[in-house]
């Protein structure tokens, strides 16, 4: 089993009705990876969709990806690519729910958003991870 030392929040920086097929599209016919971004996305419905068994890697963080498990919302920009933090009541439920599931299963790992790794230059996920989760 790999060693997970990073649970990481995303968003996927599009609208939030993006299809999740779409977003796998991209990734693979256009960045042309072999990997997901992300482990887990999070529709604005709710829904969670795995996309990765947690012993793959997936290409969330650049560098960091080998010891890390991705979450991601669906959203998390508005016009212009402006960051918001425009997560569903739904989203954010969901989100909590997994987040404390993985970390129940890697308790040595960090919770923490992709903007929180050095030199990102990024918004992602849009909101303070570390604050929000940091009392599990
Ligand atoms: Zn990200």
């Amino acid at each position: 089993m790999r060693r997970i030392d990073f649970i990481v929040i995303h968003c996927t920086a599009t609208p939030q009705d993006t299809r999740p097929e779409a977003i796998q599209h991209y990734w693979k016919e256009y960045l042309k990876w072999k990997n997901p971004g992300y482990h887990y996305l999070i529709e604005a419905s709710g829904d969670v969709r795995q996309l990765a068994t947690e012993d793959r890697i997936c290409n969330g963080v650049a560098g960091h990806n080998a010891n890390s498990i991705h979450v991601s919302y669906i959203g998390g920009v508005v016009a212009d690519n402006k960051p918001l933090d425009n997560r569903t009541a739904a989203q954010r439920n969901s989100m909590k729910v997994l987040v404390m599931r993985l970390k129940q299963q890697y308790p040595q790992a960090r919770i923490q958003g992709h903007r929180d790794f050095p030199f990102v230059k990024k918004a992602c996920p849009s909101f303070d991870a570390r604050k929000e989760f940091g009392d599990l």
